[in-house]
């Protein structure tokens, strides 16, 4: 491609605002040219970022297929039926678009395909001869997310890529998924990434089972808990840690003690001279749910030194969301509960769950569930349904597997495989015939990546003052030609004619043939990222080049002859990474 032809217009002043301040993803990709802006969450593609998408979606697709998934492309306006069937019509919310044709039918504009996909299998896999069946494809989504942010990290349409196996057994879906960890990895590797791959929480679409894909950048908006010693990594959400090192005390009698205006741990802490872990802290949230009739206030009890992991909270709930609530919000719409906020403790007369850890630890200090009272001597017994991790686990924590410390890391979440089960073809009546001859549901698992958002990862991972760092895997163009001056005959004809034999090569190349300053061309590629620059200027005439390295930024003196076979080594060798 010549620069010329192309629609490049890279753009000097553009400084990231707000949320977006110092994210450089977003503004190397606005000031490169590869992205327009079009509302809140809504982009172009223009062509640098239309070829980046395309590149990533080639290295996808080769590895699905290689690894036996069947590409197909479904309808992106889904009937809304279909939601309701399923029964994430409501549960979605407001992220959820809904539309209304012409006639009053519904439809949805997909945030992920499960329904569709489980019609699809409905209609089309009917024999157990038939599975087992990885389906996926690369396609537009839609989500009304409440806060569209970090340019492509968090959009509202955005492309995904998203795939759905079915099979006949539990065991048969367990070695796929391990498959698809496998091949997730390495599409992972080839885009040149340094991610990570941790337990997760599976969130709306259900299913337990669950692992994210997760490139390390401070820009990630998750939090992960890792150990350094061995291969444990877990998104908080989802985190576990091997159970504190507390003392073990022996039960003791019960006694109410007179605590007046001791409502916070360390007050409590200073009052009784022991240490936080002692207490049983009540944290309340009031507990919303679709139907608002159910909607309640819960009491999470965990330690007094740990704190509560809202996620697990919300999972253990089966809520839709789990809200703060104060003493005032309480009184008025729970009037008949009786909550003593700073006072609550075990026995209280409302929903609760008990933190596993705490479960029969003696002589603890609980709220009395009235003003001004505390028990201490308590033993911490529950039902086995009202006991759930519900702690975060903490840097410094123990890991689960090997006891070492856990530290925290930020992740950007670019794919997620999960282990569905029955969660969708059971509700949808999508069964085939086994065996035996009898119908069986479904066994699925479904696996995501972010393909428009891989962008902006790989960028974030990727860049320097200057601008984007492109790996070779997914560069638009793996060498820019750069004619320092196109008046020049020598110069230009011969960097056209290097440029046709990288061409032939099958190197993606751009010829920067505009009639423009050197140091314009220069800065332009280093903002655009091309992995390598080959600079035709004077020394042409003595039957020099230079290449740049856009990594290393080095400049290294070429013979014009040697250029070509030169460039040709260097991607080559960067793709075999
Ligand atoms: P997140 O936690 O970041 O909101 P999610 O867990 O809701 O994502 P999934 O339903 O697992 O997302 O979707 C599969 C993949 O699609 C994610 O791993 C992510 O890479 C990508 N993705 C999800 N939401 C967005 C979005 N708003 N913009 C861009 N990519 C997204
Ligand atoms: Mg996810």
């Amino acid at each position: 491609m010549k620069f010329s032809r192309t629609l490049i217009n890279t753009i000097k002043d553009y400084k990231t605002e707000g949320e977006e301040q110092g994210l450089k993803s977003q503004e190397y990709l606005t000031r490169g040219g590869f992205i327009l802006q079009i509302a809140s969450g809504i982009y172009d593609f223009l062509p640098l970022g239309k070829m980046m998408l395309d590149n990533i979606q080639n290295i996808i697709k080769e590895e699905l297929n290689n690894a036996g998934c069947v590409e197909v492309d479904l309808a992106f306006v889904c009937p809304e039926e279909l939601w309701q069937k399923s029964g994430r019509a409501e549960k979605y919310g407001k992220e959820l678009l809904r539309i209304d044709d012409r006639k009053g039918q519904k439809f949805v504009l997909s945030p992920t395909c499960e329904e569709l996909m489980v019609e699809l299998a409905k209609s089309k896999i009917t024999s157990y001869r038939q599975l087992p069946m990885n389906i996926y494809q690369i396609k537009l989504k839609f989500r009304d997310e409440l806060r569209p942010r970090f340019g492509l990290l968090r959009g509202r349409e955005f492309v995904m890529k998203d795939g759905y196996s079915f099979h006949e057994s539990e065991e048969d879906m367990l070695r796929e998924f391990h498959l698809m960890e496998e091949t997730y990895k390495k599409i992972f590797r080839r885009l040149e990434l340094d991610f990570k791959v941790v337990e997760a929480d599976s969130g709306a679409i259900g299913g337990s089972g669950s692992k994210e894909f997760m490139v390390l950048a401070n820009a990630g908006e998750d939090t992960l808990a890792i150990c350094k010693s061995c291969e444990y990594g877990a998104n908080v959400e989802a985190a576990k840690r091997k159970p504190k090192k507390r003392a073990r005390l022996d039960a003791t009698t019960s006694e109410e003690v007179y605590t007046p205006n001791t409502k916070t741990i360390v007050e409590l802490s200073s009052f009784f001279g022991v240490e936080a872990g002692r207490f049983v802290k009540a944290v309340v949230k009031e507990a919303i749910y679709e139907d608002a009739n159910k909607n309640t206030p819960i009491v999470f009890f965990i330690a007094g030194d740990d704190e509560l992991e809202e996620t697990k909270a919300l999972n253990a709930s089966g809520a839709l969301a789990l809200l703060d609530i104060d003493e005032a919000g309480l009184k008025e719409r729970y009037p008949d509960k009786n909550i003593a906020l700073g006072y609550v403790g075990l026995g209280v007369e409302c929903e609760y769950f008990v933190d596993s850890e705490l479960l029969d630890r003696n002589d603890m200090i609980t709220g009395a569930n009235k003003a001004n009272y505390h028990i201490k001597g308590v033993s911490v017994k529950a039902p086995i349904e009202r006991v759930k991790d519900l702690v975060l686990v903490e840097e410094g924590d123990a890991c689960p597997q090997c006891g070492a410390d856990l530290s925290y890391a930020k992740g950007i979440e670019v794919g997620h495989i999960f282990q569905l089960r029955t969660r969708y073809s059971e509700p949808m009546g999508a069964k085939f015939l086994d065996k035996n001859g009898k119908t069986q549901p479904f066994i699925m698992g479904t696996y995501g990546i972010g393909v428009s958002r891989l962008i902006s990862a790989i960028i974030e991972q990727n860049s320097d003052e200057k601008g984007c760092i492109l790996p070779s895997s997914i560069a638009p163009y793996q060498v820019d030609i750069i004619v320092s001056n196109v008046k020049d005959a020598t110069q230009f004809e011969a960097a056209s004619k290097i440029y046709e034999e990288l061409k032939n090569a099958k190197i993606r190349v751009i010829l920067d043939d505009r009639d423009e300053r050197y140091g314009h061309k220069m800065a332009d590629f280093e903002l655009i990222g091309f992995p390598y620059a080959l600079i035709v200027g004077k020394n042409i005439a003595q039957g020099g080049v230079e290449i740049v390295n856009r990594r290393t930024l080095t400049k290294e003196p070429f013979s014009y002859e040697n250029a070509k076979d030169e460039l040709i080594k260097r991607v080559k060798g960067d793709l075999k990474c």
